[in-house]
């Protein structure tokens, strides 16, 4: 073996340190399915050489303790973990914003209280898969806290939040929906201290709910799992959808979004989202570019 002097172990040191930190700092995932669903599926996020993912909720009928060693298997072949179990519910509509606002989380007075109840069976599967995070878009806040729906919504999230701090787990939001304001409001009123948040930079753009590094900015303290998800503005935000586009080619700033991240100390993973499941070639090169573009970024912000 060649003599290392002194200065070369210390800057082997240090390439190996920024090697290193680029690595376990910010694990890239991306949204995954088990089942039909919006998500890429397990093995095409393994051929993506990703080592992490935000699971799409399996169906209920999915949903049994067999069911979840057998994707265990599966996850620990592929080598991925999961981050955040995303609790989704049969009727939920996107397609556009005043049938979100119908149809959407744990907002609708009609279903709530059967979809409380199943988000307490999803944080209870994600619980037997070993993860503690369970993500949701809880729906359309009233802006107005007065609103007999607020209490109410309010009410159905601390019942959530207690469930799953019983057996260790958060629940974060998912931004998009209102503004970054209502949002710390809701958090604050809930007052739990399992109750965090997923930030999407795209949808603060789809739904017109403010600028995404504002909003980052604002509500970064809560922040604990992000989408890398990237989108265009339309001319009438709030009342017409913005335009999804693959991450890095949008409004979003994709450089600015991380630097962001970085600046509020965020540690956890960067899980590309890209709902495109009818296109999946489509949806795996858009995610792979992705992949490369979010690269590029922290190799610039970590040296
Ligand atoms: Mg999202």
């Amino acid at each position: 073996m060649p003599y290392r002097r002194p200065w070369d172990m210390v800057r082997y040191v240090t390439i190996r340190s920024v090697e290193d930190r680029a690595v376990e700092r910010w694990p890239i995932g991306v949204f995954a399915s088990i089942d039909a669903g919006l998500g890429v599926q397990l093995a095409v996020a393994h051929e993506l050489g990703v080592p992490t993912i935000h699971l799409h909720t399996p169906e209920k009928s999915s949903r049994t303790p067999e069911n979840a060693n057998r994707f265990l298997q599966q996850l620990k072949d592929f080598g991925l973990t999961i981050t955040v179990v995303f609790a989704g519910f049969e009727g939920e509509s996107y397609a556009d914003i005043p049938t979100v606002a119908k149809t959407v989380g744990l907002v609708p007075p009609e279903t709530r209280a059967e979809r409380k109840q199943e988000l307490k069976e999803i944080a209870d599967f994600a619980k037997i898969l070993g993860v503690d995070a369970v993500g949701l878009h809880i729906g359309f806040i009233p802006h107005d806290r007065n609103d007999p729906l607020y209490r109410d919504v309010l009410a159905a999230a601390q019942e959530a939040c207690d469930h799953c701090a019983k057996q260790g787990q958060r629940i974060h939001l998912e931004t998009g929906q209102e503004s970054a304001d209502t949002l710390l409001q809701f958090l604050q009123d809930v007052g739990r201290d399992n109750l965090f948040i997923n930030f999407d930079p795209a949808n603060m753009i789809l739904y017109g709910s403010g600028d995404p590094i504002e909003a980052l900015k604002k509500v970064g303290r809560y922040v604990r799992s992000v989408h890398c998800k990237d989108a265009k503005w339309v001319a009438q935000p709030g009342k017409e959808w913005g335009t999804e586009v693959p991450f890095g080619t949008g409004d979003v700033n994709a450089e600015l979004f991380l630097r962001t991240l970085a600046e509020l100390g965020y540690d956890g993973a960067l899980t590309i989202e890209r709902e495109i499941p009818q296109e999946p070639e489509r949806q795996k090169a858009e995610i792979g570019q992705a992949i490369r573009v979010i690269q590029e970024i922290k190799q610039k912000i970590f040296g």
